[in-house]
């Protein structure tokens, strides 16, 4: 029986790679696997979990890559090439810098390739594999195959579910609203709840970039996937927009169907900020001010961890002590830092090469950079060593054990739960763990 491996590379220097436990299963992979026909041997390796043997027998490698993976994903698809292996390099990297993963790779597939991978693998039979593969158009989610659970490592602390793609909003530092469409995308409510029932935990995480759209079809979807959802004795957490807390409904109908904590892209609490990276959704009136918005989460149960990204346009050097105190006086419950980074294909990279900021550009060597952990443009208002202390300060005096506890003891008050408490309890200490331990002295005095 031939072979397919499918390779999501280390990513070692962020916290995700730092920090094993918190890695999430590579979905993208997953879905290509299930539709590999029945006649192959298909397996996932996550290098983030375990080391790749380069010896495995395959007959095809398919690596995945973000812009930080990319030099990885490189390397690794030089040694399979190296022994004979034909391979093929997708994902969001491949996708915007197509004629550089040419380079590297047997084959470039660019865009979601749910539709191509059929074809590639006809192809690859068949011996006519061509140089790039191009998605001509979103795939439906409609009808997306479920998912073998089995392939994916046990070692991941959660399982994860997507039912939905695609993104309106198109922030300048995003890649979303260019790879997965500025259209919602949803997959058919029954089978996710299958795919759910299928997950023997009780807690599961759902990876959509926003489990709730801006018009009424993503809200449609919300509801009717938590009035679902309801009833199954799970437990959850989501990416989702800020925008839920405009629907009272919709909060309390996800409480009841086992929301837990949600991870919302805050970005900044400056409104200068916000609009200097075009994230002007989280200026609506109803949830501007972001101190009632997360009581209102609060109110219903549910815990918050933001997303902060320090060195924005907007940001002078007075965010990050502005950050701090925001995180202790609203009792947000989770937080991660990260640095402002212009991912290549989105308008941010387009505006700061322009205007000459980049600071690293020998690529790909210099992509591993690109991992929203370090500087890798010339800030507008401050300096880069005072970015870069400003940031550590941040973790240190938000996330250090003793202020993760304090904000985990928070957590249980505002919530009464002690499953929120620990899960932002592991992840702000952790998060501030993987910062200190990546070489970066963030022990100042509490
Ligand atoms: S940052 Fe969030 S809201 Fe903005 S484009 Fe990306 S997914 Fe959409």
């Amino acid at each position: 029986m031939k072979q397919i491996l499918f390779i999501n590379p280390t990513i070692n220097n962020t916290v995700f790679g730092k920090m094993k436990m918190l890695a999430l299963p590579p979905m993208g992979l997953g879905v290509l696997a299930s539709r590999t026909p029945e006649h192959y041997k298909v397996s996932i390796i996550d290098e983030n979990l375990e080391a790749v043997d380069f010896n495995t027998p395959a007959d095809l490698v398919a690596v995945t890559a973000t812009t930080g993976q990319a030099p990885r994903a490189y390397q690794i698809i030089q040694e399979f090439i190296k022994r004979g292996v034909p391979t093929i390099m997708g994902g969001i990297h491949a996708s915007v810098m197509t004629e550089e993963a040419v380079r590297f790779a047997d084959s470039v597939a660019v865009g979601e390739a749910d539709e191509l991978w059929p074809v590639i693998v006809k192809d690859f039979e068949e011996g006519k594999m061509k140089k790039i593969y191009r998605a001509e158009a979103f795939p439906s989610l409609e009808k997306i195959p479920k998912i073998n659970r089995k392939l994916f490592s046990k070692k991941y602390m959660i399982h994860s579910v997507q039912t939905s793609r695609g993104c309106p909003c198109n922030c300048s530092f995003c890649s979303v609203t260019r790879f997965n469409g500025a259209r919602y995308r949803f997959r058919s409510i029954p089978d996710v709840i299958e795919e759910i029932e299928e997950i023997e935990d009780r807690r599961f995480f759902i990876a959509d970039d926003s489990i709730v759209g801006l018009g009424p079809e993503g809200i449609d979807h919300a509801k009717r996937l938590f009035k679902s959802l309801k009833g199954l004795g799970k437990s959850w957490g989501s990416q989702v927009c800020i925008t839920i807390a405009e629907h009272d409904d919709l909060l309390k109908a996800a409480a009841e169907a086992g929301a837990n904590t949600f991870y919302i892209g805050f970005e900044s609490i400056e409104a200068e900020s916000l609009k200097s990276v075009n994230k002007n959704v989280n200026l609506r009136p109803m949830i501007k001010n972001y101190k009632n918005t997360i009581r209102k989460f609060h109110d219903h149960g549910i815990g918050v961890i933001g997303g902060f990204i320090l060195g924005t346009d907007g940001d002078t050097k007075e965010i990050f002590d502005k950050t701090i105190e925001f995180i202790h006086e609203t009792g947000i419950d989770g937080s991660q830092f990260t640095i402002m980074t212009p991912f290549p294909g989105t308008r941010l990279y387009s505006q700061v090469e322009k205007e000459g900021r980049l600071l690293f550009t020998n690529y790909p060597e210099d992509w591993v950079k690109y991992n929203a952990y370090e500087a890798v443009i010339q800030p507008r208002n401050m300096t880069i060593d005072e970015l870069v202390a400003g940031w550590r300060n941040v973790y240190s005096e938000t996330s250090s054990p003793v202020r993760s506890l304090r904000r985990s003891l928070k957590t249980l008050m505002n919530t009464g739960s002690v499953v929120n408490a620990s899960i932002n309890l592991f992840w702000n200490y952790y998060n501030y763990k993987a910062v200190r331990d990546s070489g970066m002295n963030i022990d100042a005095p509490l």
